[in-house]
């Protein structure tokens, strides 16, 4: 168990008196160091400073603007590693299905408490709270790095596209790829996007390194066009490349040199970072490139970063249902009740409809029964480097040819 006094817990709810009564019973059992925060936008400030990084956090679900969900991302965009509590006037099914999405984001979660609040619930979790954490920096699967250590990595061309193939249900043809980049770090070894690109986001260098993983896309989708391979080929664009409309000319550009159709280059979109007040660039980029062609597709549906409100507003050719709604969501009633409605939703809109993290024969089931289009996950293929994709192909057709995708026309 931690110190009471010297455990730093973060609280953020809209009502200030539910804050004010936190701040209280937490005092009364020597938990001083609290802050708490009445908006997601001043709490994050706190999580972006090494002093103010809490311990705990304790949050609610239902606010204005920045929801518990949402926030909850920003969280993950942040490597935050310390824990968390949700406390909610929600339903227990809300809460249940709020627990599940921070577990698939690998946050620890102590627990959830209705409100009003019982204080004896309160205290068994926050005792809780620090058991299993560790420091992060004695972890090398958890250091973070600095802003020179990346701008030396994309410098020293230390970054490496993967790809992910997407396969249509119906038939198992090969529609695409999406690229995934990955650090080969020289001492640390593979590093995950997770851990780069918020601080790539961070530090302004998202445009060199969108640039570095598109120049080498480009290169890749050339090189399948001319073994006969037609790919469509994603890459992710984090809404800060969408800031500057130089960033619509380059990326004109370089499509235009590798001699490719814009039709083919399929662009996924989070809104990774609090979207500014003036959302007219990003919408601007995005809609002369729909106009040139170019697919685009929205990432992450669900997570409640990709609002509704973009979906009227941009025209998106793409929805991208979130693994956490996909894996497993043929036997989980909630999971399957958001899998049901992002798919109408997409159909409604005339969009594709892709599954991310099809792990397994049920999960493609789902797929299947319920007219999906297309399926990406490690039950199809884990992200490859390129020079493994040409085998991965004889082997994912071996498999169709030998019925062990449910389903196919043979
Ligand atoms: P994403 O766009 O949602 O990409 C899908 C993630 O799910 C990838 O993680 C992929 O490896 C993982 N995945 C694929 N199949 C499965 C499966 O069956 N089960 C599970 N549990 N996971 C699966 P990855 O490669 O670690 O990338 C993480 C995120 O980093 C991506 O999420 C994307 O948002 C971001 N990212 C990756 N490359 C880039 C990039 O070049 N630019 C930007 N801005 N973001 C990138
Ligand atoms: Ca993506
Ligand atoms: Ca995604």
């Amino acid at each position: 168990m931690t110190n009471a006094s010297t455990l730093k817990i973060l609280i953020l709810d809209d009502d200030t008196f539910m804050l004010k009564l936190l701040t209280k019973i937490l005092a009364k059992q020597g938990y001083t160091n609290v802050s708490a925060y009445d908006n997601g936008e001043d709490a994050l400030k706190k999580l972006d400073h090494i002093e103010t990084h809490p311990d705990l956090i304790l949050l609610d679900l239902n606010m204005p603007d920045m929801d518990g969900i949402e926030f909850v991302r920003y969280l993950v965009d942040r490597q935050y590693h310390g824990d968390l509590i949700l406390v909610s006037g929600e339903d227990e099914r809300m809460l249940k299905t709020a627990e599940k999405l921070v577990h698939a984001h690998q946050i620890p979660m102590l627990g959830y408490l209705h409100k009003p609040v019982d204080a004896d619930k309160l205290f068994a979790m926050v005792s809780q709270s620090g058991i299993h954490n560790t420091d992060p920096s004695s972890d090398p699967k958890r250091k973070t790095y600095t802003a020179a250590e990346l701008g030396n990595a994309i410098a020293r061309h230390e970054l490496v596209n993967y790809y992910q193939p997407k396969v249509s249900v119906s038939t198992g043809e090969i529609i695409g790829v999406e690229t995934l980049v990955r650090w080969h770090h020289p001492t640390d070894g593979l590093i995950s996007p997770d851990r780069f690109i918020a601080i790539a986001e961070r530090c302004h260098l998202i445009n060199d390194l969108t640039t570095v993983v598109l120049t080498e896309a480009l290169q890749q989708a050339k090189i399948w066009q001319q073994n006969g391979l037609s790919l469509r080929v994603a890459i992710n664009v984090s809404m800060d490349n969408l800031a500057s409309l130089d960033f619509q000319d380059l990326v004109v550009n370089l499509v235009t040199q590798a001699g490719l159709s814009p039709q083919k280059i399929v662009l996924e979109v989070t809104e990774s970072q609090v979207m500014g007040a003036d959302a007219r660039v990003p919408l601007e980029i995005l809609s002369r490139l729909r106009l040139k062609r170019f697919h685009l597709s929205i990432d992450d549906f669900g997570t409640g970063h990709s609002s509704m409100a973009q979906l009227r507003d941009i025209p998106f050719d793409e929805l991208k249902i979130d693994q956490g709604f996909v894996h497993r969501a043929w036997t989980d009633s909630t999971l399957r009740a958001i899998y049901d409605a992002s798919l109408a939703m997409a159909k409604q809109l005339n969009m594709e409809v892709v599954a991310e993290g099809v792990e397994d024969q049920d999960d493609w089931k789902l797929l299947h029964e319920t007219g999906c289009d297309l399926a990406q996950g490690n039950f199809v293929s884990k992200p490859l480097q390129a020079a493994d994709f040409m085998n991965w192909i004889t082997e994912w057709q071996k498999r169709v040819e030998a019925g062990l995708i449910p389903n196919l026309p043979l």
